[in-house]
Formats: structure tokens, C-alpha cells, sequence
């Protein structure tokens, strides 16, 4: 923890509004807090393999970007493998060049990661790079990587969006090379043979399902016994099936007791139901969840508190104990997720501009971009009985849809959950082809406080996939047209 500063004496640039992390969270707070006329500076330390600043934080330099630039290259990859030849193509011998695609995804983030400096630089958003540390007062310190500081600045309000970085186990200790995290699994220079996954989440699912693609055995080991638990059952079933039928072999209720790096080869010992077992890889993702960085930004003189897990502690206005200091995204309780950070960074900026900021938790989708993708928003069945809250439910197949079936792509389906009396749609689950985009309709319906009517007088375009959430609101009132009800 770096020692505090006598903030008396200091000589400091003042700012409206300091933000520190350029994340998803931190520079769309930046951008819309200098949209609405705050002079704003953003701090950021994250640096690319140049050392030079690389900004949009985990999302767009580890994360959501080139992880769905992998998701996209082998994808085409096992189609040109298994899918094309139901349309007549073939092509033989099939190959891939694992560099060509490392370097498509690093110069994708590259463009993405530039874009937002552009962005800054035309919305006069002052960028340090740097390590940025909140004293006292809404003083904040910033670093260089010899620990010098290099800047100090006086803030009216400052937003932390520190975010968040990879859980460590001590029984699969990272090394970078043959034991890795998130970060790691985006960069494998060759196919591993035997991939072990530690995880069945989102991560564990979607880099486990890219290097499958591309030829390796996986395994993915689970500790709890159920699969996706934070789903609908009947999609996380479905998932189950086709991520087994893609060939990820997933072992739920495994507990990972320990691992050994011997030569080129990992052996991951366990425990799962028959009792200790191991096995030996060639490579290991260790993908057991996300861990809040705001404690990093912080001196002990800033006033902010933390809560028992390390996020930030704030009230429903993302305000800190610390007056004038707020937190938002990663650091902050809620699904670590890039849009809720954005749209947390934007209404905070709203709320230091003297406008009403919201974000509404209950329509925050979330999506695994896998094949086929799984999508949801808003209540399940099952959190549905739990608040005895009576429902009814209206479901429809991709099998049955023209276009998917054009697309050679049928398995999944949507499920719209409605309040039984009001008919008030309460959540919407899907897995199927391309659902990670026709959930935003689900989102804006629920946004909307819309009935499952609403969405079953609403035309689609035919032929779509989006008919498919059409049929599925129909289905609510056992009126859809193309399946007997
Ligand atoms: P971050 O993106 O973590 O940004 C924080 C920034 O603050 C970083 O640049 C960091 O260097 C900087 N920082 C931290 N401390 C300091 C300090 N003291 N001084 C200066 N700078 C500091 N989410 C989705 O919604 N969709 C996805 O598809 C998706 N895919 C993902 C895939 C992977 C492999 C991973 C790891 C994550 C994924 N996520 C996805 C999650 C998403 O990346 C995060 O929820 C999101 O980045 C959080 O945004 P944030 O702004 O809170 O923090
Ligand atoms: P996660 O919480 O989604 O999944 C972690 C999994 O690891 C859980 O199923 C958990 O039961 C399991 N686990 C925990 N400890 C274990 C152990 N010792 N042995 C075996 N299994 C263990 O976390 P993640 O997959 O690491 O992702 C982190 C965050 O990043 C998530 O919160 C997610 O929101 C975000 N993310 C989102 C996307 C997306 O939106 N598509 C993609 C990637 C990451």
C-alpha cells in the first residue's frame, strides 16, 4: 500500500471529475461525464505487450474481444469441418493457422483499444497512464511502473472502476505456461492435445469450446454438482447436451485437490465421487471465477470501505462512504459483466451532472457465447417459485423455424416466462443460433414492462430467427402457429 501523501501540500492538477480504470466501466463514465460538460481525466495502467497504454481494461485487452474473435475463428473452423457438408461443400484437408488467427485477434483489439484514446481525445477526456492511488479529500496520486509518481490530482467527484482480475487456487497455481488463467488461454501459441478446464462457468465453457474447436481434448471439471446452476434448467440441459456433443467432456462435482508441472505435462489430481483420480495434461485453464481490484486503488486514508469479498461498498446511488468518491462495475457487487459496468458508468456520470442516473438490475442480460449460444434475462422458473410468484410459460423450437433451418443450425429453443394474471413478461431464456442478439428484444419487451401479448402482436420479419421469440410469446396463450399446442 503505498504511504500517504500530505495532501496540504500538494500541487495538483484539478479535475471535476477523476476516473480511475478505463475499462467498459471507466472511460463511458469518462466519455459521458465530458459529454454533459465535467472536465475529466481517466487514470489507467493497463499496458500492452509494447508497454505502451492499452485502454478499455479487461474487457477489450483480455476479455470480451479476443475471446469472441477466437470464438469466431474456430467456429468457421469446425464448420468448415463438420457443418458444410450438409450443403453440398467440401473441402479437403481443412487447416489452420494458429498464429495468423492469435494475430486477427490482437489487431482487432488493437483497433478497439485505439478507438477509445480516440474517443478521449475528441471528447477532451485527459488520459494518464499510470497507477492511480485515492488519498484523502479526493486527492489522487498517479505512478509509473518504478512506483515514481508522476502526477497528482484534486478531484470534485471521483468514479473508481478498478475491475477486477482472475481468482488464483493454490492447487492449480499459474505459471504462465502450462498452467494458465483467462489471459493465458487466449494466447496457446499450438492446439493443446489435452486441455484441462478448472470451471464450468462462462469462461471455462467458451475458451474450453474455442480450443475444442480447433482440435484438443477437453475436460472440464466442476466442483458443484450441477451444471449452470444460474440458469433456466431446461436451457442449462440443452447447453449440457450439445457442449458433450461438441466433445467437451464436462465432470460436475470434481473437486481439484492439487496439480504438478513435471516436463511438458501437467497432472491434476481430484476428487469426484469414485474418490482421488488425476489425469495428465498438456495444458490447464484455471477459470474458477473473478476477484473485485478496487482494494488496489485505494489508500487507507480515502475513507472507502470494502466489504468481506473486497468490493466496494456503496449505496443504491454507487456512492462510497468516502463523500463525493463513487464505484462502479467489476469492484462493485453484481454480475461481473462489461454492459452492467457501462451502464453503471453512464448513470453515475448523469447523477454527478445533476440528472437522474438508473440502471434497472432486473433486465441485465447475460450470454454465453457459445455454440449454440445461451442467452437470458430476468427471472427463471425457478427464482419465480421461490417468491411464489405464479407464472406461465410459452416455448418455441429453433427445429420448427424456417430460417434455422436454412441455416442448417435447429437445436435450442425460447421460453418466455409471464406473470399468470398480468401477463407481465418476467424473464425469457434461450439457447439457439445467434440468441446472443435476439435477447436485446427480450431486454427492450421486459425494459418496456411489456406482456407476452405485446411481443405476440408485434410483427417479425419472415424468415427469421427472430419468429422464434415471436411463437415462443404466442405459445404464452397456446396460440402459436407452427407447432400443435
Ligand atoms: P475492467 O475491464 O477490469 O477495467 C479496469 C481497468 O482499471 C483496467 O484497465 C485496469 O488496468 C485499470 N486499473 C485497475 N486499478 C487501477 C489503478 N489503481 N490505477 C489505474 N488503473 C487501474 N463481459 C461481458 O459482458 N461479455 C463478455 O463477452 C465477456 N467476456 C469475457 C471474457 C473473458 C476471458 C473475461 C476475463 C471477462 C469477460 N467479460 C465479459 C467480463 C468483462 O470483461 C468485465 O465484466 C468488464 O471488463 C468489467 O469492466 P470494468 O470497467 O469494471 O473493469
Ligand atoms: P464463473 O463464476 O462464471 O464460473 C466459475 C466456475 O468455476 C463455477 O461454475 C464454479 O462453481 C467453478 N469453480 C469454482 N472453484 C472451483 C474449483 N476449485 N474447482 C472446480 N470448479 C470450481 O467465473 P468465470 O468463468 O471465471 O468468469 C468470471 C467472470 O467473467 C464471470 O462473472 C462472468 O460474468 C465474466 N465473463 C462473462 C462472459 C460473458 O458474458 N459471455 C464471458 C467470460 C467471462
Amino acid at each position: 500500500m503505498p504511504s500517504t501523501v500530505d495532501v496540504q501540500n500538494i500541487d495538483a492538477l484539478n479535475f471535476d471529475v477523476v476516473v480511475i480504470g478505463a475499462g467498459p466501466g471507466g472511460y463511458v463514465a469518462a466519455i459521458r461525464c465530458a459529454q454533459l460538460g465535467l472536465n475529466t481525466a481517466c487514470i489507467d495502467a493497463w499496458e500492452n505487450a509494447q508497454g505502451k497504454a492499452s485502454l478499455g481494461g479487461t474487457c477489450l485487452n483480455v476479455g470480451c474481444i479476443p475471446s469472441k474473435a477466437l470464438l469466431e475463428s474456430s467456429e468457421q473452423f469446425y464448420r468448415l469441418n463438420h457443418s458444410l457438408a450438409a450443403h453440398g461443400i467440401s473441402v479437403e484437408n481443412p487447416s489452420i493457422d494458429i498464429g495468423k488467427m492469435l494475430a486477427r485477434k490482437d489487431k482487432i483489439v488493437k483497433i478497439l483499444t485505439g478507438g477509445i484514446q480516440q474517443l478521449f481525445k475528441a471528447n477532451k477526456v485527459t488520459l494518464l497512464h499510470g497507477r492511480a492511488t485515492l488519498l484523502a479529500d479526493r486527492h489522487v496520486e498517479v505512478r509509473d511502473q518504478q512506483q515514481q509518481v508522476i502526477q497528482t490530482l484534486q478531484a470534485k467527484q471521483v468514479i473508481i472502476a478498478a475491475g477486477s482480475a482472475p481468482i488464483e487456487i493454490p492447487v492449480a497455481k499459474t505459471d504462465d505456461q502450462y498452467v494458465v488463467d483467462s489471459s493465458g488461454a487466449l494466447a496457446f501459441t499450438e492446439v493443446p492435445e489435452h486441455l484441462v478446464v478448472i470451471g464450468a462457468g462462462v469462461i471455462g465453457l467458451e475458451l474450453g469450446s474455442v480450443w475444442r474447436r480447433l482440435g484438443a481434448k477437453v475436460t472440464v471439471l466442476e466442483a458443484l454438482e450441477e451444471f449452470l446452476p444460474m440458469a433456466d434448467r431446461a436451457v442449462a440441459r440443452e447447453a449440457q447436451k450439445q457442449l458433450q456433443r461438441l466433445g467437451l467432456d464436462i465432470l460436475l462435482g470434481t473437486k481439484v485437490t492439487g496439480s504438478k508441472v513435471l516436463g511438458d505435462k501437467v497432472t491434476v489430481h481430484y476428487d469426484d465421487q469414485k474418490g482421488s483420480q488425476s489425469m495428465v495434461a498438456d495444458r490447464v485453464i484455471v477459470a474458477v471465477g473473478r476477484r473485485p481490484c478496487g482494494a488496489g486503488a485505494l489508500d487507507p486514508s480515502s475513507g472507502v470501505k470494502l466489504d468481506q469479498h473486497g468490493f466496494i461498498e456503496i449505496n443504491s446511488h454507487w456512492q462510497t462512504s468516502a463523500p463525493g468518491v463513487y464505484a462502479i462495475g467489476d469492484t462493485v457487487t453484481g454480475p461481473m459483466l462489461a454492459h452492467k459496468a457501462s451502464e453503471e458508468g453512464v448513470a453515475v456520470a448523469e447523477i454527478l451532472a445533476g440528472k437522474p442516473g438508473h440502471v434497472n438490475y432486473k433486465t441485465i442480460p447475460a450470454v454465453l457465447y457459445t455454440h449454440p449460444e445461451v442467452a437470458w434475462v430476468g427471472e427463471t422458473e425457478h427464482s419465480l417459485a421461490e417468491q411464489n410468484i405464479p407464472f406461465q410459460t410459452g416455448q418455441f423450437a429453433f427445429a420448427a423455424n424456417g430460417r434455422a433451418r436454412a441455416m442448417e443450425d435447429t437445436s435450442g429453443f425460447v421460453k418466455i416466462i409471464a406473470h399468470q394474471k398480468t401477463d407481465r413478461i418476467l424473464g425469457v431464456h434461450m439457447i439457439g443460433p445467434n440468441v446472443s442478439e435476439l435477447i436485446s428484444e427480450a431486454v427492450l419487451a421486459m425494459e418496456y414492462s411489456a406482456s407476452s401479448e405485446d411481443l405476440a402482436r408485434t410483427i417479425h420479419a419472415h424468415p427469421t430467427l427472430a419468429e422464434v421469440v415471436h411463437e415462443a410469446a404466442l405459445a404464452v396463450d397456446k396460440r402459436a402457429i407452427h407447432k400443435a399446442n
